[in-house]
């Protein structure tokens, strides 16, 4: 089968390593030459915010699929009028691409989301208390297009640009589900991950999976992730970003419709890969199962502050020598400071014990230049 991905970048990357298991052709378009798929796939390189671009891509593949959502969505839509298979469907990658629909989505069907207005312009009036936080409607990403309102004062800061004002969580855990479903309408859960922020230690980049919840806080996300999947009437998979407040409610933040960081861990930690999964899901195979075969966790290798240039991985060798430690390299040749270069999973039969592992894995790797 030809199965093209918009998007050439470690997520793609990481898929066609899997599926390279299987008999098909995997092609990637991207805007970078040195894309982390250009060397492994048959690679185009072009943009895929382009109609044309994109419809030209898609053409001639059985399926095509994104690793990226910020993509030209209407070519999609005419790929999949002309009978091209689009996994995720057309209408949810709009949906997600937009904050503000992406919010009316879950208030639609009934997933809880954090209470929220609409400022189409900066004329709106805001009537949300203090403090709360402001979200761009499109073009934010890892965290930027994101900023907190926390004093009259900071209303000068406000973006004019069409946003989202959210309510402010009293964030205790942020987790994050990854789902799927094929076009038979079978669905697969992966087990809830925790994305661990602890600035005292500056442990930014941890995923820890599985995380030990309550019953009702496991109910909670079974029922976000049934009216989800129920909801988006799509094959694909999907990374929903949950909040975990102190008083033990669950809110979903966001939604990726692809392949997420959250997931990486499961490359060794789980039965079947999000990976795989992702391939069954496009393929409309029977899914994998997802079990967890004990903790695992992820760190993610990001460019270190003041190093731009030709990457060196420093104390990689050391990293090696460790049991049950696995490193992902993402083939990208350039570090710069906050890039995603890789990742490294880690095993162990314990929190605490992968906790450990991974504050001691940090503290071996930098990732420099030349
Ligand atoms: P991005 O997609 O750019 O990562 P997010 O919407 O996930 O943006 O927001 C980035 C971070 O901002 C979140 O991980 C969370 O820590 C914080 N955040 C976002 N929305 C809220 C909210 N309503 N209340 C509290 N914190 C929030």
């Amino acid at each position: 089968m030809k199965i093209g991905i918009l998007g050439g970048g470690q997520l793609g990357r990481m898929l066609i390593q899997s599926a390279l298991k299987y008999d098909d052709e995997f092609y990637t378009l991207d805007p970078a030459s040195d894309a982390p798929c250009s060397n492994i796939s048959h690679f185009t390189e072009g943009n895929f915010n382009d109609y044309e671009t994109v419809l030209h891509f898609g053409k001639d593949k059985d399926v095509v699929t994104i690793e990226i959502e910020h993509v030209n969505a209407d070519a999609l839509a005419e790929l999949e009028k002309q009978g091209i298979k689009v996994v995720p469907n057309v209408a949810i990658i709009k949906t997600i691409q937009q904050k503000i629909l992406q919010k009316e989505f879950y208030k639609t069907h009934d997933i809880p989301s954090p209470e929220f207005q609409v400022a189409w312009n900066s004329d709106e009036k805001i009537m949300m208390p203090l403090p709360f936080v402001q979200k761009m409607n499109t073009g934010g990403y890892d965290g930027k297009g994101v900023q907190v309102i926390k004093t009259e004062e900071d209303y000068q800061h406000l973006w004019k640009e069409a946003s989202v004002i959210e309510s402010l969580v009293d964030i205790d855990k942020e987790l994050s589900v990854i789902v799927a479903r094929n076009e038979n309408g079978e669905t697969k859960t992966f087990p809830v991950t925790e994305m661990v922020a602890d600035p005292k230690l500056n442990l930014l980049d941890f995923n820890i999976c599985p995380v030990f919840l309550s019953e009702d806080i496991q109910r909670q996300i079974d029922s976000i992730t049934e009216k989800f999947l129920n909801a988006v009437n799509s094959p694909g998979l999907f990374a929903i970003e949950l909040f975990l407040d102190k008083t033990g409610k669950v809110w979903v933040n966001e939604t990726a419709p692809r392949l997420h960081n959250s997931g990486h861990q499961s490359q060794e930690g789980n039965a079947n890969s999000q990976f795989e999964q992702m391939y069954r899901v496009v393929k409309n195979l029977p899914l994998a199962d997802t079990d967890a075969f004990g903790y695992s966790g992820m760190l993610n290798l990001v460019g270190a502050e003041g190093y731009t240039g030709k990457v060196i991985y420093e104390g990689m060798d050391d990293v090696l020598k460790l049991p049950q430690t696995y490193i992902h390299l993402y083939g990208k040749t350039e570090t710069k400071p906050g890039r995603k270069m890789g990742h490294i999973n880690v095993l162990a039969d314990s929190r605490e014990e992968l906790m450990e592992k991974l504050v001691k894995v940090k503290g071996m790797v930098k990732v420099i230049a030349e």
